[in-house]
């Protein structure tokens, strides 16, 4: 058992746990309970540089172990995990408050990500090509890009770290990684499974620190050749413009405003299911979370009704309670935030038809919690329907038809995850393919993306790079083209 011990985090560098000097620490809170958990180091610019020195040499060495080899850590590491799953569901619902049945779904799609890309390790398929000229072989490899840089948010902190330094491992590449500061224990974590694992030191190395610190000596050093990003879209903008002067691939993911359709001739039992579950799961802290609610005007008063009748059902608290439905926001900074959007929304004409406030007696006293919230009568332009709020807060837009239902879904600026319910075969093929969003489901809620296939989006949602699936090792290797003549 690897779980945390000292309540001081420390740098994981060249396989050793080094604390860096003179910094400052930062409490790691508990949302369901406001209580420090550990404190994690904001390190600087010196960490990330003997960090990448040690990463260089290492990547040397871990490029030329042929790519099967390198899948065996994966195996190694997706066993651990799944000894482990429970305690570090555990852990995980208590640094970022997720209820724990979601804890244990984000542990197992990481334990799925390793065995999938292990699997990858088998399958780095290159080309070969008929060259033009007599006595020559042409073909092309997929090779390790060196050293990359990974940035993770505190919404999924093991998930997502899978998605980008499993495929990136097994590549040949090393990484440098930057977790999120409220959510360091996933990575304190896993970065303790690989060494289990016996990955040679220095093809992972882990430093905790801010964005502005370590994101952007991560971004400005010469030497991390990618930069896989997944975060706000302020952020991911600035990162992007650093990374286009310095001619650095770079791969974005920063959030959605997704919307769940609901059709007059929609299964409402589904449908109902399907919002309740993608927008206040996670208490809608997902980039995929259900925001907007399109409904055909003749079904909405219906809708509403069973919407109402389902939140009053959702118990909210400490997600380690199985009982508990929604678990606290992350921190205060992002309640207050969820929270301005009650005041910006009324003040735009909708009307609150449920929640609206923080909660914040008895049980949720010391924790951040929010009430499960639906605006309706919301017009498409308001900023309740155009900006990202990520939290439970969910805006009901009344449409008169599938086309104007489509319209709606594709004018806002993000093009993550979209959703349909209708039982009309010929509705289903015209919206996947009208639909302008990297994920689109039917008859179901816009999250729940599986790890074998491209996860990511369109417009402020990104740069059509993409986690998951084997388009993430697109993005951590390079075509190289080889020519023998004999
Ligand atoms: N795995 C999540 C889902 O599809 C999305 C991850 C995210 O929110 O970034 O529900």
């Amino acid at each position: 058992m690897n779980l945390v011990k000292e309540k001081r985090l420390k740098n994981y560098i060249d396989g050793g746990w080094i604390a860096p000097k003179d910094v400052r620490y930062v409490d790691v809170v508990n949302p369901a309970t406001g209580e420090s958990v550990a404190e994690v180091p904001m390190s600087t610019k010196v960490e990330v540089d003997a960090a990448v020195e040690f990463a260089k040499q290492a990547q040397r060495g871990w490029a030329i172990v042929p790519a099967p080899q390198r899948a065996e850590v994966l195996y190694r590491v997706g066993s651990l995990m799944k000894e482990r799953k429970e305690n570090l569901s555990q852990l995980l619902t208590t640094e970022n408050g997720k209820v724990i049945e979601e804890a244990r779904g984000e542990v197992q799609e990481g334990i799925d990500m390793a065995f999938y890309m292990a699997g990858e390790g088998r399958r780095l398929f290159g080309q070969t090509t008929p060259s033009e000229l007599k006595d020559k072989f042409a073909m092309s490899v997929r090779a390790p890009v060196g050293v990359v840089g990974i940035i993770t948010p505190w919404n999924f902190p093991i998930a997502i770290a899978t998605w980008k330094s499993f495929p990136a491992i097994v590549a040949g590449n090393a990484v440098i990684w930057k977790p999120a500061s409220e959510t360091p224990l996933m990575a304190h974590e896993l970065a303790a499974i690989f060494a289990e694992a016996g990955l040679p030191k220095g093809v992972l190395n882990v430093v905790f620190g801010s964005g502005n610190t370590v994101g952007n000596a991560m971004v400005e050093h010469k030497d991390i050749r990618v930069i896989s990003f997944t975060g706000s879209n302020e952020v991911g903008r600035n990162i992007a413009s650093k990374c286009g002067q310095l001619l650095k691939k770079v791969s974005l993911e920063m959030g959605g405003k997704n919307a769940v359709i609901v059709m007059d001739d929609a299964d409402l039992d589904l449908a109902v299911e399907g919002i309740i579950w993608s927008a206040f799961g996670t208490s809608g802290q997902r980039c995929t979370a259900c925001s907007r609610v399109i409904v055909h005007e003749n079904v909405k008063e219906h809708l509403q009704e069973r919407l109402l009748k389902e939140i009053k059902r959702l118990k909210i608290g400490n997600g380690l309670d199985e009982k508990v439905r929604i678990g606290p926001i992350i921190n205060k900074v992002s309640l207050k935030k969820i929270n301005s959007y009650i005041k910006i929304g009324k003040e735009e004409g909708a009307n609150l038809l449920t929640g609206g406030y923080v909660l914040d007696e008895g049980e949720h006293k010391n924790g951040f919690y929010y009430a499960p919230t639906i605006f309706t009568d919301v017009s498409p332009n308001m900023r309740i329907a155009q900006e990202e709020i990520f939290g439970p807060v969910v805006s009901l837009i009344p449409v008169k038809s599938f086309v104007e239902a489509i319209e709606v879904n594709n004018n806002v600026a993000y093009g993550l995850s979209s959703s349909i319910f209708t039982k009309d075969i010929n509705k289903v093929f015209a919206a996947q393919r009208d639909l302008d969003t990297g994920i689109v489901y039917v008859n179901a809620g816009t999250t729940g993306a599986e790890i074998h296939l491209p996860f990511g989006g369109t417009k402020g949602t990104g740069n059509g790079h993409r986690d998951s699936g084997v388009a993430a090792l697109d993005v951590f290797t390079e075509w190289k083209s080889i020519y023998i003549d004999y």
